[in-house]
């Protein structure tokens, strides 16, 4: 079967917001720069034995290389250092957050859930996931925003929220992989590296590691990457509920992030998705990736009923005066579907009106929020 791909113009890229924020981003989809983790890959760690298990001293070193990592990134950038001329380190950049990672499964907060279960031994958490991923499907996607597409969508199952309105609650919440109708498949890191390479061949410019929800996923996708040699972008789309330390160590390799930023209020985030702190965690990752990551970003800000003035207009305040270059799609897709339509969630069961989309935008237009592109 031939399959036809809908392509997005290269016209796109005739809006100046567009190409001046997303430089880094489309010059890797060019081959004209090289995506973070085969820098990472690169960038030597020295003086630290490899059988080293003191994680103080690990993260201390980890910090150390970050500075001379992001000094690499540079050089390649301005064309002093041609990466390929650089030998393969004995240890490097990525080895050490994958040892990290694999510490993180011993005892696991990958996510602000911080459920201190150790994967390996077979334990779970509320993501009730072990040491393998599972992935529902991976395909070409063309209904990412234009500039991401054809976007190579890898959909974990799993997710660290209980979101009451989910649309994909099949593999996000309700999923069992020992239950064949979601069609999972358990993977090691291997596989992860079939499956993109797949992607690639069919066509794909970037690697959107997306769910129910990725963060549970980090060691398999670290590792991955240690054996992935293509020139691809790396794509985090996620609800950032990442720890610190997940972040740390994601921060370095992705080259681009497409957050969801749903509530404003830590109550309602509770009540929605289940969540603590909502707020704060979110918040506090979308900058760190802005100011100490590519700052390549897309921001999903879902609408949802009677939350336009209590979420929305807070949300495009902070974005305006926090990560004023991020894009944000303000999303109208919100249905209420799963258990939206209980008689305890009266207030959400229902769409968005066209008059809440207006406001959401013309706010955003009166903030300069750049969302038209996307
Ligand atoms: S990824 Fe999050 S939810 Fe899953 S076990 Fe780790 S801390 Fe818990």
């Amino acid at each position: 079967m031939v399959r036809i791909l809908r392509m997005p113009s290269e016209s796109i890229w005739l809006d100046p917001v567009l190409s001046e924020r997303l430089t880094r981003y489309r010059a890797i989809c060019k081959g004209k720069k090289i995506a973070r983790f085969l820098i990472a890959k690169k960038t030597p760690v020295i003086g630290l034995d490899d059988s080293e298990n003191n994680i103080e001293k690990i993260w201390l070193k980890h910090k150390e290389v970050h500075h001379d990592f992001n000094s690499l990134v540079k050089d390649c950038d301005k064309g002093n250092v041609i990466l390929k001329d650089i030998e393969s380190p004995e240890i490097s950049f990525l080895d050490l957050k994958a040892k990290i990672a694999d510490k993180i499964i011993e005892n696991c907060h990958f996510c602000e859930r911080r459920c201190h279960v150790n994967r390996k031994a077979g334990e779970t958490g509320i993501c009730k996931l072990g040491v393998k991923s599972v992935v529902s499907s991976a395909f070409l996607h063309v209904g990412e925003e234009p500039p991401l597409v054809p976007s190579g969508t890898i959909f974990f199952a799993s997710c660290v929220f209980k979101c009451v309105f989910c649309q994909n609650h099949d593999i996000s919440q309700d999923w069992n992989k020992d239950n064949i109708n979601i069609k999972g498949n358990e993977v090691g890191s291997s596989h992860l590296v079939a499956i993109q390479q797949k992607l690639i061949s069919e066509g794909a410019i970037n690697i959107n590691w997306v769910g129910g929800d990725p963060i549970p996923n980090v060691h398999n996708i670290i590792q991955s990457l240690q054996t992935l040699d293509n020139n691809i972008v790396q794509l985090w789309n996620s609800n950032m509920y990442l720890t610190q330390e997940s972040m740390n160590l994601l921060v370095d390799i992705m080259d681009f992030w497409l957050p969801d930023l749903k509530f404003r209020d830590n109550a309602f985030a509770k009540r929605m998705s289940g969540v603590n702190n909502y707020w704060e965690t979110v918040i506090r990752n979308i900058k760190f990736a802005y100011t100490e990551g590519s700052g390549e970003i897309i921001i999903r800000h879902l609408c949802m009923p009677n939350r336009i003035e209590k979420d929305t207009y807070p949300i495009l305040d902070w974005v305006k005066d926090e990560v004023p270059l991020a894009f944000v799609n303000i999303m109208a897709q919100y249905r209420p579907e799963y258990r939206a339509n209980r008689s305890e969630y009266k207030d959400i069961n229902r769409r968005v009106t066209t008059t809440e989309m207006q406001l959401a935008r013309q706010y955003a237009d009166k903030n300069g929020i750049a969302w038209r592109q996307v």
